[in-house]
């Protein structure tokens, strides 16, 4: 059964698709935690960080969130959240960072 990320992937469910290439989808997340939200996915399906492979261009989620603060011209900062398992809140069993900014963020976070 594909995930909700697979299939908005495949176009077959409606998401604000902000960026694309070989390796990553990224889109607007639906319950937006800052004014600028991001979901970045791997195309492959991959269940979380945990199940990360040694090889193939899932990292590449770095060079894509630092190409999209960019066009999200997101000069004050950002952050880069992955949240891997139960205690995380992982919600999606898909691997995905949430790029997050347009506010300034607390530290440590909840
Ligand atoms: P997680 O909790 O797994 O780290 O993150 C999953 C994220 O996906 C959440 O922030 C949630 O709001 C977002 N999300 C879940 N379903 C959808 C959807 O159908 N469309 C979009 N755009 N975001 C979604």
């Amino acid at each position: 059964m594909p995930s909700i990320f697979t299939k908005i992937i495949n176009r077959e469910m409606p998401a604000d698709i902000v960026y694309e290439d070989d390796y990553v989808v990224a889109f607007r997340d639906i319950n937006p935690q800052a004014p600028t939200h991001i979901v970045i996915v791997t195309r492959e399906e991959i269940s979380g960080l945990a199940s990360l492979p040694e090889t193939g261009g899932h990292t590449h989620i770095l060079n894509a969130a630092k190409k999209i603060a960019e066009h999200e011209n997101l000069f004050n900062g950002y952050r880069l959240v992955i949240n891997q398992g139960k205690d995380a809140g992982q919600t999606v069993n898909h691997l995905h960072a949430h790029l997050l900014g347009g506010r300034p963020m607390a530290w440590p976070p909840g």
